[in-house]
């Protein structure tokens, strides 16, 4: 996305400052980011934050972004999950400088292992996990340094590599770090390396049976491809101190640690493994059900990227957490679709207006394509004697104000004609089948010299014409502001009317031709795309976004 003057006026985040000083004192010539998901579940609207942030930086101060797949834990991982983040990111608008694995590194990590074994910084111990968690104590008291500690480097090498050749099974044996038992922060406790899990990995397959942890394969990586800028979330902190050891002591390029506040969203949840749980348990159709929060979630209910981008540009990259109002990712899916979305008439609860003195079967009316951007044109729209109004826009007893139609009242059609209620046709248990109107045919939209003023405009669709389509609207996920701050479980608060079908809405025919990228607003209506479930013969459209945040007026009642 190009920077507009407005975004180059405001003032610089503070990771932008450190880069720009980076760069300013020479420390680099140019930068390079990373953006290092682990596949083991599709990306989410969180980590559309750190896409547009890493790529974001890459972008502007003209560096490089990697997109790196942290493949180290062969149970969770697969390439399903690969395929989905790789799309997920191109469809954002950026493009990665290089693909990569941290499975790739096994072999270096593995000779990072054993340099740091030789320089007696590393040791593997015999003790079974909680053993092990026994001794490194608590943060007010110091760990205790077992007996395994002092073995010495042969005997270290010859172990590490029978643990490697399969010798052992699943925490018979860890490789350690030899950093500090007595330090405050835990993880610099003699961490562990390596464990040995006996697993298929999605690319490795059984080449290996011992994994390197997260803070032995992650900065190393970094290092391994020369990451200036190591950006992860603010749960990091405390494991920086042993990023910098590894880094300092293995004597390999000097990649630094930064960290920023994660994204939480309102009436949403933000963790792959809760998600997982979603699908898992069929509380929503799939990864990319339209009610997800996940990238591919958004996608198809017809979020569009620049949105996203937009978005995560407002809310801006912080040093502490906060929960952010999911009417602000709404506020900017509807700025972009007002100026981009084509206008069409969908009628979702059909009322039959017969206008009596209309003497033609039918003729085209010519209606704006969007009125914010004048360049779109015009499209045509049969009018006829038989129509279709939304149920709701009439009474027959209205209050004031009601400025739809009622018997003995005027109200315009859009781009097509004003009409008048003459006439209310009942079934035998007193609901409206139909209703008799007459036209003013001189108030043709484009040429009215009728001279009459009504305050009411509707859409509508021509009976003989109407195309029907199914229509899913949603709503909230969950009921409460912050599902997993809530007591018990978070699916606990589950909306569970968050999706409402309309089996059969009646469009007008031009959305016949509607395309898979094609943006829509259903005047009055709101916001649509189109679903993949859409074939021959069936078309089916997903509420991107209401209008207006009906939400929060809701809100504000109770
Ligand atoms: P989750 O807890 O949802 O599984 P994660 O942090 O384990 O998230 P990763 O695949 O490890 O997921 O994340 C890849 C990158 O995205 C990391 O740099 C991580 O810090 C960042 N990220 C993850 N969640 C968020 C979020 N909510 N807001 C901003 N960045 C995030
Ligand atoms: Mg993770």
């Amino acid at each position: 996305m190009e920077l507009t003057k407005k975004d180059e006026e405001k003032s610089l985040h503070f990771i932008e400052e450190i880069v720009e000083n980076d760069l300013n004192s020479g420390k680099y010539q140019s930068i390079r980011t990373r953006f290092p998901p682990e596949p083991n579940g599709y990306l989410h609207i969180g980590h559309a934050k750190s896409i547009c942030l890493n790529f974001g930086l890459a972008k502007r101060y003209g560096g490089k972004t990697n997109l790196r797949f942290d493949d180290t834990n062969p149970v969770t991982e697969e390439t399903e999950y690969v395929e989905s983040i790789k799309e997920d990111v191109r469809w954002l608008g950026f493009e990665w400088a290089n693909e990569l694995y941290a499975s790739d590194y096994f072999e270096q990590l593995f000779a990072f292992a054993k340099d740091l074994i030789k320089k007696g910084l590393a040791y593997v111990d015999d003790n079974p996990s909680e053993e092990i968690a026994r001794q490194k104590g608590n943060p007010t008291e110091p760990g205790i340094r077992n007996e395994f500690a002092d073995r010495s480097v042969e005997e270290n090498l010859r172990l590490f590599k029978e643990m490697k050749d399969g010798k052992y099974g699943d925490g018979e044996k860890v490789l350690r770090a030899k950093v500090d038992m007595a330090s405050p922060n835990m993880h610099l406790r003699d961490p562990i390396m390596y464990r040995i899990k006996h697993a298929a990995h999605h690319r490795t397959g059984n080449n290996w049976c011992i994994y390197p942890m997260y803070d032995f394969a992650h900065g190393q990586s970094d290092s391994i491809e020369q990451i200036t800028h190591s950006i992860c979330t603010l749960e990091f902190i405390p494991h920086r101190p042993l990023y910098d050891w590894f880094i300092e002591k293995l004597e390999i390029f000097p990649s630094k640690q930064y960290e920023f506040a994660r994204l939480n969203l309102t009436y949403t949840i933000m963790s792959k493994r809760k998600l997982l749980q979603l699908v898992n348990e069929k509380h929503v159709s799939a990864w990319d059900d339209p009610r997800m929060p996940t990238i591919s979630g958004f996608r198809r209910r017809g979020y569009t990227p620049e949105s996203i981008q937009m978005f995560a540009d407002k809310i801006g990259v912080q040093k502490r957490e906060n929960l952010i109002d999911f009417s602000l990712l709404e506020f900017c899916i509807r700025e972009h679709l007002n100026r981009v979305a084509k206008r069409r008439m969908v009628v979702f609860d059909p009322l039959k207006v017969v206008i009596t003195n209309y003497t033609e079967e039918f003729e085209l009316v010519q209606s704006e394509e969007n009125p914010e951007d004048p360049g779109a044109g015009h499209r045509s729209l049969f009018f006829g004697r038989e129509i279709y109004i939304e149920r709701e826009d009439f009474m027959e007893n209205p209050p004031k104000k009601f400025f739809r139609l009622a018997p003995g009242q005027k109200v315009r059609l859009k781009s097509a004609y004003i009409i008048k209620c003459d006439e209310v046709i009942k079934g035998v248990d007193g609901t409206f089948e139909e209703l008799r109107c007459s036209y003013i045919p001189e108030s043709r939209s484009g040429s009215d010299h009728s001279g009459l003023k009504v305050q009411g405009t509707l859409h509508w669709v021509s009976v003989k014409h109407a195309v029907p389509v199914e229509l899913r609207l949603y709503d909230r996920l969950f009921k409460v502001e912050d599902p997993s701050n809530e007591d018990g479980d978070f699916k606990d608060y589950i909306n569970q009317e968050s999706l409402q079908i309309i089996s059969k809405a009646y469009a007008e025919p031009s959305l016949k031709e509607a395309g898979k990228e094609e943006r829509f607003q259903f005047m009055r209506k709101g916001y649509f795309f189109l679903d993949k479930e859409s074939g021959p013969g069936k078309m089916v459209f997903n509420r991107t976004v209401t209008l207006k945040d009906a939400w929060a007026k809701e809100q504000k009642k109770s």
